[in-house]
């Protein structure tokens, strides 16, 4: 009789290995138990991952070796391999790129704001410090997809098409790591914890759905199911996928959402964010409005500033227009140019005129920091590449 390897866990190609993360807290136990260790090990060596952002088994010295044995390969497979780590603004701004298990990059962006106002906060009636002030801020932004289906022509992710999803623990082991180099004290200030997450890295959130969801409960829920951060410390960020939007609002997720609009208009959004052929303007605000309403979160839109292209005063007028009704404030992005695109940012004194006239409205605008834009870590330049 010829013996056959039984290799019940090996990782299945094109999906990552089960990790911890993956999973709620019963599942967990089931497994745990399935390999005949105590159920509780389980949460044990969850409150390691998630409360001490601990993936090095040899440094679980409450748990018996031969149990860390079985519980690693089970449950606490490594996911991100970092092939190369760049860093800029004196060491506050750190860009991982990460290989996948099956050798898919992705990248992560973890950022650290001094102790003073570095956004530029223009607002209005002084209301808006609290919501936009980054002080003391520790945020990373990662990535829910390898690649980018939504093809948007100024975003770097966009122009190599979508490679696959994320599982759920590849996202949240992005902002664990981030979490343990905060902790670390490499960071300038030393050691901090990390406060906020933004979905603003390479994919379309909403496009890789269950898993970004799943994601964001255990980001949220209490250790040792999760990490245990504030609903409102997390940003997840889209173009625009209307029925996803309105399902989203249903999950009881208090997370604040951003959307990409880059236009008030239809002819020209239609352009910058493909998307928009399916699902127009006026679609997508009310898809956010409705949001606002269900969660009682203000959201924001994001508009990068491109030259020549959307920063007219008459686009501000619309788009202060627009938005002078609504729960929503403006994030403006200066464009941060990619490789090859024939776009340039607007240049400053055409967006102070834009911020002006959309304030004009009673809408509060604030721009954001062009952070990590020279190791490629700025917004929409995430690509992946060795
Ligand atoms: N898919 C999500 C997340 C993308 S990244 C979304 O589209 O919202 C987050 C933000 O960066 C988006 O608003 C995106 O449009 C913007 N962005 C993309 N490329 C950019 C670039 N080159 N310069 C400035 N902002 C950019």
């Amino acid at each position: 009789m010829s013996s056959v390897p039984l290799i019940f866990d090996a990782p299945r190609r094109g999906r990552p290995p089960r990790h911890l993360a993956d999973l709620d807290p019963s599942e967990r136990r089931e497994i745990v138990a399935a390999l005949g260790l105590p159920a509780y090990r389980a949460d044990q060596l969850s409150r390691h991952y998630f409360a001490r952002w601990e993936n090095d088994p040899a440094r679980m010295s409450d748990i018996p070796v031969a149990a860390r044995e079985a519980l690693a390969p089970a449950l606490l497979p490594p996911l991100l391999t970092p092939l190369r780590q760049l860093e800029t603004d004196g060491g506050a701004t750190r860009k991982s790129l990460w290989q996948l298990h099956d050798r898919t990059l992705v990248e992560s962006v973890l950022m650290r704001y001094p102790g003073r106002v570095n956004q530029r906060g223009v607002n209005q009636g002084g209301t808006e410090r609290r919501g936009t002030d980054q002080r003391g801020r520790i945020t990373v932004c990662v990535s829910s997809q390898a690649g980018c289906g939504m093809a948007c022509p100024f975003c770097a992710t966009g122009q190599g098409g979508l490679q696959r999803n994320l599982s759920t623990a590849e996202i949240v082991d992005q902002v664990v790591a981030a979490a343990r180099v905060a902790a670390s004290g490499a960071l300038p200030g030393g050691a901090g914890r990390l406060s906020h997450v933004v979905f603003m890295g390479m994919g379309e959130p909403l496009a890789n759905y269950t898993r970004v969801v799943s994601a964001l409960r255990r980001l949220t829920d209490p250790a040792p199911a999760g990490l245990g951060l504030s609903q409102r410390s997390i940003t997840l960020s889209t173009v625009g996928l209307v029925p996803a939007i309105e399902k989203f609002a249903d999950e009881g997720l208090g997370v604040t959402l951003a959307v990409s609009l880059h236009a008030p208009d239809d002819e020209l959004r239609d352009t910058l964010v493909p998307v928009n052929t399916r699902w127009k303007v006026a679609e997508v605000l009310a898809a956010a409005d409705a949001y606002a309403a269900r969660t009682g979160r203000r959201y924001s839109i994001e508009y990068a500033m491109i030259r020549d292209v959307n920063d007219q005063p008459w686009r501000a007028d619309r788009l202060g227009k627009l938005l002078s009704t609504r729960l929503a404030h403006v994030n403006l992005i200066p464009l941060n140019p990619t490789p090859g695109s024939q776009w340039d940012a607007s240049p400053k004194a055409v967006e102070r005129e834009f911020v002006r006239r959309v304030q004009a409205h009673g809408v509060a605008v604030t721009v954001r920091d062009t952070r990590g834009r020279d190791i490629d870590g700025a917004c929409g330049q995430l690509a992946g590449q060795v």
